[in-house]
């Protein structure tokens, strides 16, 4: 049988310590039966990167991974893939901080990393990039004279040809991903923006299965929505009810109505003009004035990017706006906290609150969208406020769709759903906890692999 062997920027090894399952590891474990590979960055940075890879076996898998320079993670990591990559494929050009250096980087650590999986390949091995810090990896190992089947998923959005080209290396990009035999996204639409951008930079057209062939070779594509195990989190979410952090946000909240945001704080989450759409809600509909109380929780992120601390500053000062204008002496409209909670605390957050909001401005998929609808009580559900703009959206229609930008738009959204009638919460919750079961962590897996390994090679 064929070893799977899983590529990724960042290994979270078992053995360390501390290590949190992220998300790629909670999606990933279904597909990794014993003897897989996994390979990619240890997350360690030293005086040079690595000349071959620490190799571990754990608990039935192998753990592969290479450390970096510090020059090198700064330009393939902060530079080009936090500095360039994520801005632009995002939509927001003119975040954008361009540097060739930066660029060069990019490609050397993709190098880099071919060469160290090299030596440790089999013939028969099936071979799976993730993501937009990996975008010429399949290419690096194609020129190393590997002829394996290689696929390659993006997890964020991909954007149309004319957003692409902002990018000064951007055709280049494109046709390195074409050396993957598949390549998966998130949404149809993501898909036709890439065979968009594939016939813009190489002038080749994709047949009617969304393939195309250049030079002899044949590119398939896949669209692979992401998800999670909503049952596994369903019941994670009822066993909250009886912990302590739950009672004692219930007690806080003396019957308000809660309102939930959970997300990295990154400037696509659109969390400044989520405050503001909140600020609207008070503004325009004071019958919620003392009723509710959202609570927005934060995770700090890449805060080795500039971009990132302004937006903490932005976000202060907004959460404390809102707060000095609508705050009573007994009660604060906006709790806003900057870092990780657990998990399952979370799962009983989520069940208690009646709203989420979830309004990126651009999001590959968004799981929290997801998590919030698999953690509710059926019986008396909580509702979706959801950003057209979110990936998730696309199937997720059942939500209370917005636009981000337009916070009377939110705000209403908001009031909508606070005088929401229970039978249509529960109809919409239903026809959303049905998607969220049909499209999981191991069905996103099944499919892209079964569709991988269908495909035929000349070996
Ligand atoms: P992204 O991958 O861009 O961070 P997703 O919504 O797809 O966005 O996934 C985020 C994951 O991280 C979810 O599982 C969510 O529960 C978790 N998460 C986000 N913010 C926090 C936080 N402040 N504390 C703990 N977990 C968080």
């Amino acid at each position: 049988m064929s070893r799977l062997v899983v590529v990724s920027n960042r290994v979270s090894m078992p053995t360390e310590r501390g290590a949190k399952a992220g998300g790629l590891a909670v999606a990933l474990a279904e597909a990794m039966t014993p003897g897989s590979l996994w390979f990619g960055w240890s997350g360690k940075r030293g005086a040079t990167s690595s000349d071959q890879a620490t190799v571990i076996d754990h608990g039935g898998l192998t753990y592969a991974t290479v450390d970096l320079s510090e020059s090198d993670y700064r330009r393939f990591y902060v530079g080009f893939s936090n500095g360039s990559l994520w801005p632009l494929l995002h939509y927001r050009t003119g975040l954008l901080d361009f540097k060739r250096d930066d660029y060069e980087g990019y490609l050397t650590v993709n190098d880099l990393f071919a060469d160290r999986l090299v030596p440790l390949l089999r013939p028969d091995d099936t071979i799976w990039i993730h993501d937009y810090q990996l975008l010429t990896m399949a290419d690096a190992l194609r020129r190393r004279g590997v002829k394996n089947r290689i696929g390659f998923f993006l997890h964020i959005p991909f954007v149309p040809p004319a957003v692409l080209h902002v990018l000064p290396s951007a055709a280049v990009l494109v046709r390195a991903l074409a050396a993957a035999d598949l390549v998966g996204f998130q949404t149809h639409g993501d898909r036709m923006n890439f065979l968009e951008s594939v016939a813009s930079c190489m002038d080749v057209h994709p047949d009617d299965n969304h393939s195309f062939t250049h030079n002899g070779h044949r590119t398939e594509t896949i669209v692979a929505p992401i998800g999670i195990d909503a049952d596994g989190f369903a019941r994670t979410a009822r066993r909250a009810a009886g912990m302590a952090e739950t009672k004692r946000l219930i007690e806080s909240l003396v019957g308000r109505a809660l309102a939930i945001g959970v997300d990295r704080l990154d400037y696509t989450k659109g969390l400044p003009q989520r405050f503001d759409a909140f600020g609207q809600l008070l503004h325009r509909h004071p019958e919620h004035l003392r009723r509710i109380s959202l609570l927005q929780i934060a995770a700090r992120s890449r805060e080795d990017v500039d971009r990132y601390q302004s937006l903490r500053r932005e976000l202060d000062r907004k959460a404390g706006d809102i707060n000095g204008a609508y705050s009573d002496f007994d009660w604060t409209p906006l709790r806003y906290m900057t870092r990780t909670v657990n998990r399952n605390t979370i799962a009983g957050f989520y069940r208690l609150a009646r709203i989420a909001l979830v309004t990126p401005l651009r999001d590959g998929m968004n799981l929290v969208a997801k998590e919030f609808i698999a953690a509710q009580d059926s019986s008396d559900p909580g509702v979706l406020v959801l950003s057209r703009f979110a990936g998730a959206a696309e199937e997720m229609t059942e939500a209370l769709i917005v636009n981000p930008y337009d916070a009377d738009a939110v705000a209403d959204a908001m009031h909508a759903a606070l005088i929401m009638p229970l039978e249509e919460r529960k109809a919409r919750h239903a026809a959303l906890l049905a998607k969220v079961r049909r499209t999981t962590a191991a069905s996103f897996c099944r499919d892209f692999l079964a569709r991988l390994k269908a495909i035929e090679i000349d070996a």
